[in-house]
């Protein structure tokens, strides 16, 4: 048999929150972001699956879009970062991708290229977040030079949120965020886009033109409380495994690299084939859930690369083979995420090559 680490996808799931994130814009339009091979989940198996529904898709580099492409899919992608060099402007003319433009140096580049058809710009605009993105008057100067360019057939005026996730916040809000759009870039007739899926599950306000929908398509919620919206998400993926070896230790005996959990009393130790080079975070704290045969037992000792441990004790009918989810439908990403002083954005994408990918649905 081979060896069991499995990441099951679940493509229905996907397909159920995309039309979830458009129930909640019916005025607007989605695109669905599928950067860093859809946060694990495989960007084409995910865009085929979406194909029909998507007016678009977004990524994070024109690597990721001719990916799209060479799969056969027709949609505009939208490259969140923008282009790095000059010489990917004739190619995002030729193939119909959209970019985001966030300085002045790429303006120019546009303005002094030939290009085989006029293109369409996604106007990064920074209204707090601080990271890319011209701010106010300088933004309302961006638009309307890009917008007098030939090389350019149409300007979307986009932000991004910075904590859209929190219910309550001392930071920048969502609605101070919206304020610092300029006037004149909220205007009739200018498409904005706004909402990340924390936008979109919790803020009216950020319902715009276009929504920019990404971890809820996977099934994890962002926010941090739930609400009637975050709790219809399905778990797109489940990282599974099984148990592959069964042992009493005795009280006062370590297990695994460097002691970090010794037993107080003689305990039932299962290991898992599972380990940080299949992305399952080494931080994870002792005590972090994990299902076995869909029963809940903590994890022990430090995780290895290729396995970790886990206190069998209390299932006396755990044994070889028996099944371990390390996240998915029955266990969610998040409380395993926090259990590693993370989010699950960074289990969905940190989950490596060498874990097959089985998909279910279509
Ligand atoms: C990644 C990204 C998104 C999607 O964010 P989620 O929180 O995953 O919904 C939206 N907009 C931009 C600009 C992004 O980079």
């Amino acid at each position: 048999m081979a060896r069991p680490a499995v990441a099951d996808i679940d493509l229905d799931s996907i397909r159920a929150n995309f039309r979830l994130a458009t129930t909640l814009a019916p005025q607007g339009k989605a695109l669905a972001v599928v950067k860093a091979d859809a946060y694990g989940h495989g960007a084409v198996r995910v865009a085929r699956s979406l194909a029909d529904e998507a007016e678009a898709f977004a990524v994070a580099s024109i690597e990721e879009a001719r990916t799209l492409r060479h799969a056969g899919l027709p949609h505009p992608v939208l490259l969140l970062e923008g282009f790095f060099e000059e010489s990917e402007l004739d190619e995002i003319a030729r193939e119909g991708y959209w970019s985001a433009v966030h300085d002045t140096a790429q303006i120019d580049r546009i303005a002094r290229t030939d290009l085989p058809r006029p293109i369409t710009v996604w106007l990064k605009v920074d209204t707090g977040m601080h990271r890319l993105g011209f701010s106010g008057a300088e933004a309302v100067a961006a638009y309307q030079r890009l917008s007098g360019l030939p090389q350019v057939e149409r300007v979307v005026v986009m932000t991004h949120l910075a904590n859209a996730d929190q219910a309550v916040t001392d930071r920048i809000s969502v609605a101070d965020q919206i304020e610092r759009l300029p006037p004149a870039l909220r205007a009739p007739g200018i498409e904005t886009s706004v909402a990340n899926s924390a936008g979109l599950l919790d803020h009216d306000l950020a319902r715009l033109d276009w929504q920019r929908p990404g971890i809820m398509l996977y099934g994890a919620s962002p926010l941090a409380v739930e609400n009637d919206y975050s709790q219809q998400l399905q778990a797109a993926m489940t990282l599974k495994s099984k148990i592959i070896a069964m042992r009493w230790v005795e009280p006062g005996e370590q297990v695994g690299y460097g002691g970090r959990f010794v037993a107080r009393d003689r305990r039932r130790i299962g290991t898992v084939a599972m380990g940080y080079a299949d992305g399952y975070p080494r931080q994870a704290a002792e005590g972090t859930p994990v299902l076995v045969d869909g029963q809940r037992a903590p994890l022990v000792g430090r995780v290895s690369m290729d396995m970790l441990t886990v206190d069998l004790t209390d299932l006396p009918n755990a044994r070889i083979d028996s099944e371990v989810e390390l996240w998915g439908k029955r266990l969610s990403a998040n409380e395993v995420a926090e259990c590693c002083d993370t989010i699950a954005y960074h289990l969905f994408t940190g989950v490596t090559a060498r874990v097959p990918r089985d998909y279910r649905g279509r």
